[in-house]
């Protein structure tokens, strides 16, 4: 049966790449939209749509934002308990609260009621879209796309590959990375909204052979996407040249070993070299900003403004459990205040955009979901732009959408998610 349903209220359709012209110009606003069978059909006023289709379902969220469904480039699944701990730098951090918790996905038990215990989490907090890092465990990935499955979500993710300086027990070897990943390729990528992303950790807990090993099973499945971190901290980019002493640099350890290229996604990229900046550029491949959690971690100041102008592509992240935060209302608060100190302010309508379009451009999702508009799936999250007592104390003094949006932004959290659409469909229990 077909199902058509109109939702009313800010509906905002981003038309253009709010980076390259004016950001207020960058949007059409629009009174409603109509969806059938999980798609967008419309965009317009009340009346036309409904005689456009007269026998909608009408739900009326008034003054309410409506926008995509927020996407989160670059996260962890298995670090959902490990969120906010305290007092490391990244490489002890690992050590001390990350590997003990990866370790606890050798239960394929634990991975499951995790994967629905972080899914829960990010849809309360607007996210309809995540691409996720699992643990090395095969089952840890099962456990995820599974939960993900059952939700109805588009979704990324892949198994983290390591075979040196992390336990034993978490490492695999250059042959099982390759064959694991191969396998859950065939298993998963594609399937419903779910696609695989080749994952080796970083440069220093994979060896030589290792990444060889996953560039080529990039080089054989050339439509997934490949995620990794690149120059989080300066600790970390002085081991990988001590572990790689030929490379040129941290990102050229990549490229020499094939994990270079527009389906690339690179996490952090704060401490870039210009060579890197210019090769990043040239690849057309991601740079995910988690700016949370290069606060929470100290890990550095990600230059947006200088980014922007190489022309880099950038999507926005939590990066839990490194990062801070599910929402990405906060991260993108985090975004504005890192903007801030590096002499870059970005507009409430470019702080929307890196949470939705972006970074579907960043995940190659942009033709399904990160806009509204006709033919793109029905994944939504509607805002309550004044959802706490402070928020509504300054929104009731905002004289334009844009004045009324930015304290939502910069205070809101999963109060203000007041309804989310997967494929037009509201949330339903995991
Ligand atoms: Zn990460």
């Amino acid at each position: 049966m077909t199902r058509h349903e109109i939702i009313t209220g800010h509906v905002m359709s981003f038309t253009e790449d709010p980076f390259s012209i004016a950001p207020t110009a960058s949007v059409t606003w629009h009174e409603a939209l109509l969806i059938r069978d999980g798609t967008i059909i419309a965009t317009g006023d009340l009346d036309t749509l409904r005689q456009q289709a007269p026998s909608a379902t009408l739900t009326r969220h008034d003054g309410c934002l409506i926008c995509p469904g927020f996407i989160d480039a670059h996260v962890h699944y298995p670090q959902t308990a490990i969120i906010a701990s305290w007092g490391a730098r990244l490489i002890d951090w690992l050590e001390r609260y990350t590997f003990p918790e990866e370790m606890r996905f050798a239960d394929p038990a634990h991975a499951a009621a995790a994967a629905d215990r972080y899914l829960d989490l990010t849809l309360a907090h607007g996210t309809t879209t995540v691409s996720s890092f699992c643990t090395s465990h095969a089952a840890s990935v099962d456990a995820f796309f599974t939960a993900a499955q059952a939700r109805g979500l588009r979704a990324a993710a892949g198994k983290t590959c390591m075979d040196r300086n992390a336990p034993p027990a978490l490492c695999d070897t250059a042959q099982s990375a390759y064959d694991d990943s191969a396998a859950l390729i065939a298993r998963w990528h594609g399937v419903d909204r779910l696609c695989y992303v080749i994952t080796p950790r970083f440069a220093p807990t994979s060896s030589a052979d290792q990444l060889a090993a996953l560039g080529a099973l990039w080089a054989n499945h050339p439509d997934c996407l490949m995620q990794t971190h690149l120059s989080e901290q300066i600790e970390e980019i002085a081991w990988v040249a001590e572990l790689f002493p030929k490379a040129r640099d941290y990102l050229d350890v990549y490229e020499t070993f094939g994990l270079l290229g527009d389906r690339a996604l690179f996490g952090h990229a704060i401490h870039l070299t210009a060579r890197e900046a210019s090769r990043l550029s040239q690849s057309g491949a991601a740079l995910i900003h988690c700016p949370t959690s290069n606060s929470f971690i100290g890990s550095g100041l990600f230059d947006i403004g200088r980014r922007l102008a190489e022309g880099q592509r950038i999507g926005l992240a939590t990066d839990t459990g490194g990062g801070s935060s599910f929402s990405m209302l906060r991260t993108m608060a985090a975004a504005y205040e890192i903007g801030q100190l590096t002499g870059t302010v970005l507009h409430p309508a470019q702080l929307l955009w890196l949470a939705t379009a972006g970074s579907a451009r960043a995940l190659h999702m942009g033709d399904r979901i990160g806009t509204i508009a006709p033919g793109m799936e029905a994944d939504l999250v509607v805002l309550d732009l004044a959802s706490t007592p402070a928020i509504a104390t300054r929104h009731a003094r905002a004289d334009d959408i844009w004045d009324a949006i930015f304290p939502t932004i910069m205070m809101g959290d999963d109060r203000a998610i007041r309804d989310l659409r997967i494929m037009g469909q509201p949330l339903r229990a995991g």
